[in-house]
């Protein structure tokens, strides 16, 4: 298991933060609960001490130990609102974003190059990473990991445990001398230096590249993507084999073969009518791949490769991944998407989907429940829905299908 929690990422990583539109919740921090806030932290010296810390090193980091404030402000975020993919792409890929990563590979290319070849990673990967988790490094965070950490352990309400074992992580990476704890910058959430792994994760998979026998994360660019390449390797990197392709897909196709993620060979997807826009023949047609479609039959649409789901182990989103994806494309020189977003289009909040859902059921298209998300029977019952009424059945929730299910 990753110990860099994809449920973490997802709750609190920069990519979530940028793709959603929270409603934010203040804590305000009063006397008392500084006080048991800091009989907590003192409680976590056990695990502490079996994470290999010293007393000494306990004492001086929890002595004068405050929450983060800003950590708990983000911690109780709602997400209300889901940004459309086309939006957070406009971000995570911008044309400035794209240009400097340019930049940064003729800067460190040979470096790239070396850890490329070591780790057997694709280095325009590594650096499309670093570029989406801290825009090269000009962001890593103004929160401080072993603050963060205390602080959702003791206060955060939920998943204590994981907290905890950052906190102890932490300490005992600052204690053994690969950065000093003052100089542990990070996100919210600990995710750490210019590529954000948290604590545990830096203990698994970071990589000491410039030889100095620290792996500084943090200081070291080298080590930094080093550490990177390693995890996408652990994670079962395929070297040379890209993410995906982007693909176009039948006017007649059936899209009920693109729900669930099924896999197939794609030479089996050329067999039901679908094609790369660029019009070039697949490199290995055996290879296993399933459809993906972020915004519906309007919108681009991607056949996944096995990388594209080992991006989503450093982060378990599928914009995420995409972005990294598309950003190393563009680094390296490669187009925007052939298709073009849905931009009329927005997906629905979940209130929507409820509503959505109820209507469904009312009319004979039952969504297996009102539960206010789009799952495989949901996109069934929608698909039948247009299908009836001669729409593309793409089972794609969007405004525009709520709009006209509530004139109908
Ligand atoms: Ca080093």
């Amino acid at each position: 298991m990753f110990a860099r929690s994809t449920i973490l990422r997802l709750a609190g990583g920069a990519a979530l933060a940028a793709i959603t539109l929270g409603a934010g919740t203040l804590t305000n921090v009063r006397p008392a609960a500084a006080d048991a806030f800091s009989n907590c932290v003192a409680g976590k010296w056990s695990a502490a001490r079996s994470a290999g810390v010293s007393r000494a090193t306990f004492d001086a980091a929890t002595r004068n130990l405050r929450p983060d404030k800003t950590t708990l402000k983000f911690a109780n975020k709602q997400a209300e609102f889901v940004k459309p993919i086309w939006e957070y792409l406009d971000t995570a890929v911008s044309d400035k974003r794209v240009s400097t990563g340019r930049q940064m590979l003729r800067k460190h290319g040979s470096t790239l190059k070396q850890i490329g070849a070591r780790y057997q990673v694709d280095p325009e990967v590594v650096l499309a990473i670093w570029g989406m988790e801290t825009s090269y490094g000009s962001y890593m965070g103004d929160h401080n990991a072993v603050q963060a950490a205390a602080t959702l352990a003791c206060m955060g309400g939920r998943r204590n445990t994981f907290w905890t074992k950052q906190f102890a992580a932490a300490l005992k990476i600052a204690q053994d001398g690969h950065v000093p704890l003052n100089k542990m910058n990070s996100s919210w959430g600990a995710a750490m230096g210019h590529t954000q792994f948290i604590p545990t994760s830096w203990q698994a998979y970071a990589a000491d590249f410039d030889g100095d026998g620290k792996r500084d994360i943090w200081r070291s660019i080298p080590d930094a993507f080093a550490s990177t390449a390693n995890y996408l390797k652990k994670a079962g990197w395929n070297y040379q084999q890209t993410w995906g392709y982007e693909v176009a897909i039948p006017s007649n196709f059936d899209h009920s073969k693109a729900d669930g993620k099924k896999k197939r060979s794609l030479r089996e997807w050329s067999s039901l009518g679908i094609k790369r826009t660029n019009g070039r023949p697949w490199p290995r047609p055996s290879d296993q791949a399933y459809l993906y479609y972020p915004a519906g039959a309007k919108g681009p649409a991607f056949l996944m490769l096995k990388n594209f789901d080992v991006i989503k182990r450093y982060n378990n989103a599928d914009a995420y991944a995409l972005g990294v994806g598309h950003l190393a494309d563009r680094i390296v020189g490669g187009g925007d998407f052939s298709q073009s977003w849905p931009r009329n289009e927005r997906p629905l909040s979940r209130a929507e989907v409820r509503e959505m859902q109820s209507i469904l059921t009312r009319r004979g298209f039952p969504t297996g429940g009102i539960d206010g998300s789009v799952g495989p029977n949901t996109r069934k019952a929608i698909r039948n829905y247009q299908k009836k009424a001669g729409a593309i059945p793409d089972g794609f929730a969007s405004n525009q299908f709520l709009s006209d299910l509530r004139r109908q």
